[in-house]
C-alpha cells in the first residue's frame, strides 16, 4: 500500500457517494476529527484491540486522502516536503542543526 493506492481507495469511496451527497470541506475536516476520536477511544478503553486501532487509523488516512483529492492537493509532494521540514526542525532542536 502506498499513497497512490490510498488515493485509489478514496476515489472509490467518492465514486460510490450518490450525486447530491457532495459534502463541504467542513464536514470532511469534522470527519477527520471524529475518526481521530475513535482512534483515541481505542487507546483509552481496554475493550478495543490493536486491530480496532488499525481500522481507525485506516479511516483517518482515507479521510485525509478524500480531503486531498477534493482540494487538488498532491499528497505525495506534501508528504515529502513536510518530512524535509520535520527533519530539519528536529535536527536543529536536538542535534545542533546537523
Ligand atoms: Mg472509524
Amino acid at each position: 500500500m502506498n499513497i497512490k493506492d490510498l488515493l485509489a481507495q478514496a476515489t472509490e469511496l467518492l465514486d460510490l457517494t450518490p450525486d447530491g451527497w457532495d459534502r463541504s470541506i467542513y464536514f470532511d475536516i469534522s470527519k477527520l476529527f471524529e475518526e481521530g476520536g475513535e482512534a483515541a477511544e481505542c487507546v483509552n478503553k481496554s475493550r478495543f484491540t490493536d486491530e480496532d486501532l488499525g481500522e481507525e487509523l485506516a479511516d483517518i488516512m482515507v479521510v485525509v486522502a478524500v480531503i486531498a483529492l477534493k482540494r487538488g492537493i498532491d499528497l505525495d509532494k506534501a508528504m515529502v516536503n513536510k518530512q524535509v521540514k520535520r527533519v530539519r526542525k528536529l535536527r536543529k532542536r536536538f542535534h545542533g542543526g546537523e
